[in-house]
């Protein structure tokens, strides 16, 4: 019976391409009213996006383990890891016998593990929760100085192939308040280090932190074309921040994910699973607009007017939180048909694991 339930979670069906490779876009707070609304304020279309294009759709469950709505840590450890978590936990688990909490491998490590080039790339900083639950096992995502530590000590491999992030600031300060540098460190875990996103393109393995802004495309095709050229494939995730306390800025960044799974969609080649997806959706609403003018004008006008508020602006009107309903799962390539209906989003690893022919660890 066991035997047949393995079977059942493991390898694709015969006849069934498997992926090589598989790119996680990874959308931070990319509800489904977020990306409506960044949709009409690009295109002025409803539908607009290329996500809306992509053939397979479901509608992932984000709740954590201890409450209905999420944070980053727990939302991006069941994707990663394929286990339901406490709020703020970070790829751990809360132990059933009250000890400390168990460490659960993420799908990033099983990628190590089996040889595969690995990457990141975030406009947040390396050390956050998302792009952390990729790689480091902590009990509070707060702990960035055992974050980078862990970044830099890998569980399975030689670690993460390609590093590019926000939060350079924040690795000086971590690395001198352990006695050494980040550069050193860096260097001593056997990467060039830097802050041009540039340095990607030149081979091996490379870390680029920056505190600031950088162009999202050339620097995704730049990890594409370094983590491809392991033949036994490679794993990449790509956060991008989409939380609308700030709607201009939250729904721009939508457009440049949109902007590049079109791109990389087209390129990437059939034995590549593209999934996008979001660790939670966010309280954001169109509240009005009509369609004789650009919506992006309305807001504007609208904003403009003394009274009004980035929360009580009536085209878009933000209510500054988290919030605990289904987000999309859009996915194309191999196993990407499994992304159907309404699931938790614990599934997502399921599909991911199956995809490249892997089985759970028992
Ligand atoms: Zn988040």
């Amino acid at each position: 019976m066991a035997g047949i339930v393995l079977l059942a979670l493991g390898a694709a069906p015969a006849g069934a391409q498997q992926a090589r490779n598989v790119i996680v876009f990874l959308g931070d707070a990319g509800g489904v009213p977020t990306l409506n609304a960044a949709g009409i304020m690009a295109h002025d279309r409803p539908q607009s996006l290329f996500l809306h294009t992509m053939p397979n759709v479901g509608l992932s469950d984000t709740s954590a383990r201890n409450q209905w709505v999420t944070d980053s840590a727990a939302g991006m450890t069941a994707i990663m890891t394929g286990q339901k978590t406490d709020n703020a936990m970070v790829s751990v688990v809360p132990s059933t016998a009250g000890g400390a909490p168990t460490p659960v491998k993420t799908l990033m490590e099983y990628a190590e593990q089996r040889g595969l080039s690995t990457g990141i790339v975030t406009n947040m900083p390396i050390w956050d929760a998302t792009p952390a639950a990729c790689y480091a096992h902590v009990p509070a995502r707060k702990d960035k100085d055992e974050i980078f530590r862990q970044l830099l000590a890998p569980r399975f491999g030689d670690g993460i192939d390609v590093l590019v992030g926000h939060g350079r600031a924040d690795a000086v300060a971590s690395f001198a308040a352990h006695g050494t540098t980040a550069d050193k460190a860096f260097a001593g875990a056997g990467y060039r280090f830097g802050s041009d996103p540039a340095l990607v393109g030149s081979g091996g393995r490379v870390a680029v932190l920056r505190d600031d802004e950088f162009a999202p495309l050339p620097t995704v095709e730049a990890t594409i074309a370094t983590l491809a050229r392991n033949p036994k494939g490679y794993f990449l995730m790509v956060e991008w921040d989409m939380h609308t306390d700030d709607p201009h800025k939250g729904l721009r960044h939508v457009v440049e994910m949109d902007d590049m799974i079109r791109r990389i969609s087209a390129v990437a080649g059939k034995d590549t699973l593209i999934l996008f997806t979001a660790d939670h959706s966010f309280g954001l609403r169109m509240g009005g607009g009509d369609r004789k003018s650009p919506l992006a004008q309305q807001y504007a006008a609208e904003a403009a007017k003394p009274e009004v508020t980035v929360a009580n602006n009536q085209v878009i009107s933000i209510d500054d939180t988290h919030t605990g309903e289904e987000v999309i799962a859009a996915a194309s390539g191999p196993g990407a048909e499994q992304v159907r209906g309404f699931f938790p989003n614990t599934r997502l690893f399921d599909v991911m694991l199956s995809a490249l022919g892997w089985k759970r660890d028992e």
